[in-house]
Order: C-alpha cells, then sequence, then structure tokens
C-alpha cells in the first residue's frame, strides 16, 4: 500500500511540470539572449510546455514578439498588444525566455510606498551579492502600475528599438497583482537584461505586461537567489545564427526596454 502510494505520488509530481523534481534548483534557464531579440530574432525556438520543464516561474516573449509572457505558479500568461490576457497552448512556441523553479530564500514585507528605484535599493541591501541572479516574486496592492506590450511582428523582422517605438502603454491604478522578474548581474548584459527585469500580472488575470513604472503601497517581496544559469541557444530553423551578435547593444537595450 505504501509503495502504490508513493508511486501515486511520483505520478501526480510528474505529471505537474512546476513540481517536478527534474526542474533544476537555484538555476535560472534562459533561452536565446536579449541581444538576439535587440537584433530582432523573434521566430519562437521552444515550446510553453518545454519552458515547464525548466520552471514555474518567468518572463520572456512569444514567437513572432506577440506579447508579454509571464509564467506565474506553474501557468504561461500571454498579454497581447491589446492590453488583454490570453492562455496560450502548449505547443505556442518563445523566441525568448527565462525561467526557474521558485523557491524564496529571503522575504521582505513592503508597508510603505515603494517606487521602482525604492524596490531595488530594498533588494539591493537584502541580497547585496550583485554578482548573483536573483528571481523576485512581488505580490501585493499598487497604487500605480505603467506596463507596455509589444504588437506581433511580420518578416522581415524590425529590430527591438523600432517596435518599441509605438508600444502601447497601459496605466493601471490601484490594481492587486504580482511582478515577476528577474535581477542579473552587470557581467551578463548581453545575453539577459543587466539588473532589473520585471513583468506584471494583476490578480484578476485581465491585465499586465513589461513593467516600466510602479508604486507599490503594500505586499511582499520574495526573492530566490540562483548560483547557476543555464543558456539554451536557438537552433538552425531560426535567424540566430546570422543575426550580428557581436557589437555592444546597451544603448539599444536601454531604450528597448525603459
Ligand atoms: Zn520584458
Amino acid at each position: 500500500m505504501k509503495r502504490i502510494l508513493l508511486y501515486l505520488m511520483v505520478v501526480a509530481c510528474c505529471l505537474n511540470p512546476a513540481g517536478c523534481a527534474s526542474a533544476p534548483q537555484n538555476t535560472v534557464t534562459q533561452f536565446s539572449t536579449i541581444d538576439a531579440l535587440l537584433a530582432g530574432v523573434y521566430e519562437g525556438q521552444t515550446t510553453c510546455s518545454r519552458l515547464l520543464e525548466y520552471g514555474d516561474f518567468g518572463i520572456g516573449t512569444f514567437d513572432s514578439l506577440d506579447g508579454e509572457m509571464i509564467l506565474l505558479d506553474g501557468k504561461i500568461y500571454q498579454v497581447r498588444a491589446d492590453g488583454k490576457v490570453y492562455r496560450p497552448s502548449a505547443d505556442h512556441t518563445l523566441p525568448f525566455a527565462c525561467a526557474v523553479a521558485f523557491r524564496k530564500d529571503l522575504s521582505l514585507p513592503v508597508s510603505t510606498d515603494t517606487d521602482f528605484g525604492g524596490m531595488e535599493r530594498l533588494v539591493d541591501r537584502a541580497a547585496p551579492n550583485m554578482n548573483l541572479f536573483c528571481a523576485l516574486r512581488i505580490e501585493g496592492h499598487f497604487a500605480y502600475m505603467k506596463v507596455r506590450s509589444v504588437p506581433a511582428q511580420r518578416k522581415p523582422y524590425p529590430p527591438l528599438t523600432e517596435v518599441t517605438k509605438n508600444q502601447p502603454v497601459f496605466e493601471l491604478e490601484r490594481i492587486k497583482g504580482t511582478i515577476v522578474g528577474f535581477r542579473a548581474p552587470q557581467f551578463a548584459k548581453a545575453i539577459t537584461v543587466p539588473g532589473y527585469h520585471l513583468h506584471f500580472l494583476s490578480e484578476d488575470f485581465q491585465a499586465g505586461g513589461h513593467v516600466l513604472d510602479f508604486s507599490m503601497t503594500s505586499g511582499t517581496v520574495e526573492v530566490d537567489l540562483c548560483n547557476r544559469f543555464l543558456l539554451v541557444l536557438p537552433g538552425e530553423e531560426s535567424s540566430f545564427g546570422s543575426a550580428d551578435l557581436t557589437r555592444d547593444r546597451s544603448a539599444e537595450l536601454e531604450k528597448a526596454e525603459k
């Protein structure tokens, strides 16, 4: 009887990829590089179901740059350019995404008005090793939340800075929800967004996007310190192989992400 119970527990665990023991701990897994995205490599390279093998928490974008991705509690959400939240199918593909099996190492309460800069200082004080990756789950009440999404593109794909010139921006007020994001070390630039990269999903799953600015009134910041980084590069079916990834794209990134 005990053996049957154990077997059922293992099966249940592996049916839910978010809870599957095979997802590596303290490991940020990333598909493609931020510079490839800046260069217009928007062909989806991994599926939603495959991404879930690497964690239950993360951010990214979809094939042809069709919106912002939020992976929260093992479920993937797509905020498209109309500002609405969709649930993509398991075989929907992503050109760029990060995932982690989120396990909190630190929990920081927020009880006074905290903006983006204040949040950065709070986390930097609590997690002062800036040479580590951190995953951040920030849940609570927001007096203000400014997010953007991106519209799907057609080939030949324009660079990301061209797309974000006309990005739809949404300003939300008095909203509950969760920020899903990462802090990456400066040395990781060209591979990922150095510093903070945050996406938002409202508690009612009706709004969200890539975070530009916010003011949080109360809630909790959970930090997962990650000392491992797994990078999965696109295959031959993508334009990754012919993208110019030799030059410094820091200035383009600043324009595209802020
Ligand atoms: Zn983003």
